[in-house]
């Protein structure tokens, strides 16, 4: 894919970029490796002082980058300014928290001392999504540059401006030449990359056959990896649930980022007894969106990100309705310029069809009938991700079998499923591994040091 600006509100091709060369990569991995002997020993003090400054950075400048953000990938600017604000509070967060998760931590053994250190690591490499262009990497990198590793970013390819535009926040906020940078690269340059001495692990948020490549390239190298890969996430609605938040949350749960979300709910799993009553409500508020211009504030649906995503989203729908789903609403793409697609409800769906299995990454709704709990369980973890999960019932007894059975990364009771930095994130099953955000974050990239004096 080439590396480009293409506005998706209008198809407009807005600027283009060279990709780098071998030579310039392997200038900018050397720099990298010179930052981090320098940067390895700096101290908490100054790594909060950075972190902090970015923040201050993004707040200061937040409708630039939020425009940024609009542009390249067509989420609304409301929601952009929101994942600015987002990207700030992550880099206050870890500025504050990281020298606590990091301490020392000493275990009383038969030596004179013993305990475990917190080492950085290296140079970390980024693989990074365009769906979420300034959070997905901002909760990388303000954990792995506190814990004193350095951090390049090689960016989805349809978003350089906003992979250029978190470069140059990190430099002004103080990071040594070479702490982070930009790679602006091809994805075939992955592997490549990864085989360098110099790169340590590597982390990717975005597709399955994305993360397998990186995860084998790591893999030969021996390299550690995280992934954070797709999702299919029910939305479970019992009949004690109150349905009118509940649907409302729905509605939040799926448009979230005009349908491009790896935690949207994208299954409505609801119980016989309230399924009539919660279609009616989740038909009406989906009615009620506005599909549009997504700097405009009352735009709740901007385009999707690009052609190939409307193209593969429209294809998924219509296989749906040819093997037996009936459409609600919505269901074929607006004829209008840009990648934009109506809001969606289908109904009807054959869960033995690959359909059911599939994730859709766009504002379609896939709405199923249970009987009961343990059948809406059931078909909750009949998808090959498990990456969170909203489920809803007043009821106690509910909510613990809900929390203990649901396969997932993360069970929301009540409430849809969000990233928050203080509680670690991450799937299990093809969802991939490992995690971010809170301690457990921070650890992935660090070597755990035992050490033992006698
Ligand atoms: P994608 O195609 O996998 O792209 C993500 C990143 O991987 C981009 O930088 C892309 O570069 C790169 N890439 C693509 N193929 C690669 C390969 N073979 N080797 C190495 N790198 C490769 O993902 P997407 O379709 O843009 O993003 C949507 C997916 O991300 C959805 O499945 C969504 O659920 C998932 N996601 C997961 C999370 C999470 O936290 N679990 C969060 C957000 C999104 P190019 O752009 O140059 O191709």
């Amino acid at each position: 894919m080439a590396i480009a600006t293409i506005n998706p509100a209008t198809g407009e091709l807005v600027k283009t970029f060279e990709p780098l060369n071998d030579t310039e990569i392997a200038a900018k991995l050397d720099l990298a490796q010179q930052a981090f002997e320098e940067y390895r020993n700096t101290n908490f003090e100054v790594r909060s002082h950075i972190q902090r400054k970015a923040a201050d950075i993004l707040e200061q400048e937040k409708a630039d980058f939020a425009k940024i953000m609009t542009l390249e990938m067509g989420k609304t600017y409301k929601s952009a300014i929101s994942e600015v604000e987002k990207c700030a509070a992550v880099c206050r967060y870890y500025a504050e928290h990281a020298p606590q998760f990091l301490a020392d931590n000493y275990v009383k053994t038969d030596a004179s001392q013993s305990y475990v250190k917190y080492q950085p690591l290296g140079i970390i490499l980024a693989v990074m999504p365009w769906n979420f262009p300034f959070w997905q990497v901002f909760r990388f990198a303000a954990p792995a540059l506190m814990a004193g590793n350095v951090g390049i970013l090689k960016h989805a390819s349809n978003v350089p401006q906003c992979a250029l535009a978190i470069e140059d926040i990190f430099n002004r906020a103080g990071c040594p030449p070479g702490a982070f940078q930009t790679f602006l690269i091809g994805a075939a340059k992955v592997a490549d990359i990864i085989a360098f001495n110099c790169v340590k692990a590597a982390t990717l948020t975005g597709s399955e056959p994305a993360g397998m490549s990186l995860a084998s390239a790591a893999g030969k190298q021996i390299k550690k990896t995280v992934l954070e890969l797709g999702g299919s996430d029910p939305f479970i609605v019992l009949a004690s649930a109150d349905l009118e938040t509940a649907a409302t949350t729905a509605v939040a749960a799926r448009m979230l980022n005009n349908g491009q979300s790896c935690i949207a709910a994208k299954r409505f799993i609801v119980e016989d007894a309230v399924a009539d009553k919660f279609e009616k409500l989740l038909l009406e508020k989906f009615q009620a969106l506005k599909v549009g211009d997504p700097m405009l504030p009352d735009t709740d649906i901007g385009p999707l990100a690009t052609p190939d995503i409307l193209k593969e989203l429209d294809q998924q729908v219509q296989n749906a309705i040819n093997s037996g789903a009936k459409v609600l609403i919505g269901g074929d793409k607006l004829e209008h310029p840009g990648n934009f697609y109506p809001p969606t409800i289908i109904t009807d769906i054959d869960i033995d069809n690959a359909t059911a299995q599939e994730e859709f990454f766009g504002p379609v709704a896939m709405l199923f009938r249970v009987p009961d709990i343990n059948a809406a369980i059931k078909l909750a973890n009949a998808t090959p991700f498990g990456l969170g999960a909203s489920a809803w019932t007043t009821d106690a007894t509910q909510q613990q079998h809900l929390i203990n059975e649901i396969e997932a990364g993360a069970v929301f009771i009540n409430s849809m499923v969000k990233s928050d930095p203080r509680l670690p994130f991450g799937g299990i099953k093809r969802s991939g591994y490992g995690r971010e955000l809170s301690i457990q974050g921070i650890h992935e990239f660090v070597n755990v040091k035992t050490v033992w004096v006698k």
